[in-house]
């Protein structure tokens, strides 16, 4: 049955996302809740705001008009509890709203794992407008910054550190820049193109504590092997969790994530949720049970959005893949590329470390499916990959083709010439 009433907690991509197919599909009344922006603005983008490559109005996809032309109500502020039982979200100051399907759409917090120091000013995250906020007033004219944690954030923080001409210090836990992720010769490639920006990369180490000076701002971190760095901004990058604070106070199952089904459904009657917050309850829905990522929040919102709308759909996770910007080096990820391959997938590689371009094909030993691509400072056309991955194809057939994927046009056959021979030795090496 239509619902009436949709109240949407979160404007993030999924929140939105959902309330845009809503209003595409329903006349229901729809309400936004945020308690971050009055806007919906692209989270991806938050590290060109502080480099100065663009400004916020030019971060938010939709002009403010957009949402009272399509009747959709933004309501700014913090919800603490869901009444499942009268169906109703209470906000800060003992308001409430009435709703008839309510979307849980909180996002993700960033990690923090009780350091020593951690509270100190001149330490934080990065999620959202208001680090954006901190990191503007804790940054001004300091001699040095030290960033924790090598994924996907701490390096955007590093190059947003960098952009200021502020010297950084970048600790990351593993051997390798995110090698629990990428293949060894990636992680290399990443690793130097960090090394070239002048960035102090020191791998294999961890943060031990957070030194303050009297006035209780940090003034060095000190490593769990006893290494002091002096600095006046700690950046704390160690990875993000699913934002469950409203699902647990209100009775809704947890577990890692708001826990859902393939329908985007929660534990309580007509409330779902969606997002880097939603947990599926169970494998086969994709081999991640939390998904956070900017298109899979849009996938799970227009997803959900039918589903609320009486349009019962379960979510189809589609072929993974992911891109991020390395300093300048572009990365795309396409299908499965496990940076520990199993015996019972091969791979074949053409690189060129000094250029930064590396392209990747994983496939199976039994058969020669192919199962991913990873390319590295050079593009591969993700709707012939995913077809590729889609249908099978065989490893063969993707080497013969492979210039329907790939066009850098500066780099000549060398690449395919490469992988076909590469290819060649592996199959030999394992006749
Ligand atoms: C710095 C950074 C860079 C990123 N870069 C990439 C990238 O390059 N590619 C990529 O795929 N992904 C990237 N991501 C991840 C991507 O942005 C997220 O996966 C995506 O934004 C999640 O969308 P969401 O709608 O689930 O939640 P969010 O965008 O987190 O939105 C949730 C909103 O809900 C609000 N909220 C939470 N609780 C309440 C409450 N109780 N009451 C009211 N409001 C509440 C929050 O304040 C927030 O505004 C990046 C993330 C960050 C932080």
């Amino acid at each position: 049955m239509m619902p009436q009433h949709v109240v949407v907690v979160g404007n993030g991509i999924a929140g939105i996302t959902a309330a845009r197919f809503i209003r595409k599909l329903s006349s229901a009344r729809i309400t936004v809740i945020s308690a971050e922006t009055d806007h919906f603005y692209a989270r991806t983008a938050l590290m060109y705001l502080y480099m100065g490559h663009m400004r916020y109005k030019e971060v938010k996809p939709y002009q403010d008009h957009f949402w009272e032309k399509n009747a959709i109500d933004l309501v700014r502020g913090y919800a603490t509890r869901i009444d499942t039982a009268s169906k109703r979200v209470i906000m800060g100051g003992s308001r409430a709203i009435a709703y008839d399907a309510l979307l849980i759409a909180t996002g993700s917090q960033s990690n923090m794992f009780g350091w020593p120091g951690q509270d100190l000013d001149g330490v934080q995250g990065l999620y959202g407008i208001p680090d954006l906020v901190t990191m503007e007033r804790w940054t001004e004219g300091i001699v040095r910054a030290v960033v924790v944690g090598g994924g996907l954030i701490g390096i955007e923080m590093a190059e947003m550190l960098h952009a200021r001409h502020i010297p950084v210090t970048f600790l990351v836990r593993e051997k390798g820049y995110m090698d629990y992720l990428l293949p060894e010769e990636e992680s290399t490639l990443i690793g130097q193109e960090i090394r070239d920006h002048g960035i102090d990369l020191r791998l294999a180490t961890e943060l031990g504590s957070i030194q303050s000076d009297k006035q209780g701002r940090c003034r060095a971190v000190v490593t769990t092997g006893g290494d002091e760095i002096s600095c006046q901004f700690v950046g704390l990058t160690v990875g993000v969790r699913p934002n469950v604070d409203l699902a647990k106070a209100s009775g809704i199952e947890t577990n890692r994530g708001v826990v859902v089904n393939e329908y985007f459904e929660t534990s309580a009657a007509d409330v779902y949720a969606a997002g880097d917050c939603a947990e599926f309850n169970r494998d086969g829905i994709g081999s991640r049970r939390v998904e956070q990522l900017w298109y899979t929040g849009r996938n799970h919102g227009k997803t959900v959005a039918r589903t609320i709308c009486g349009l019962r759909t379960a979510y189809d996770r589609g072929v993974f893949f992911n891109s991020a910007k390395f300093f300048t080096v572009e990365y795309q990820t396409y299908g499965d590329i496990q940076a520990r391959r199993p015996a019972s997938v091969r791979t074949i590689l053409w690189q060129d470390p000094a250029a930064r371009k590396l392209l990747r094909i994983d496939y199976a030993a039994q058969g020669g499916v192919v199962r991913g691509f990873n390319a590295l400072g050079t593009r591969l056309r993700q709707d012939v990959c995913e077809r590729w991955i889609l249908q099978r194809a065989k490893v063969q057939t993707v080497l013969k083709q492979l210039r329907r994927a790939h066009f850098d046009e500066e780099l000549g056959p060398r690449p395919y010439k490469q992988l076909i021979r590469a290819y060649k030795q592996s199959e030999m090496s394992h006749a």
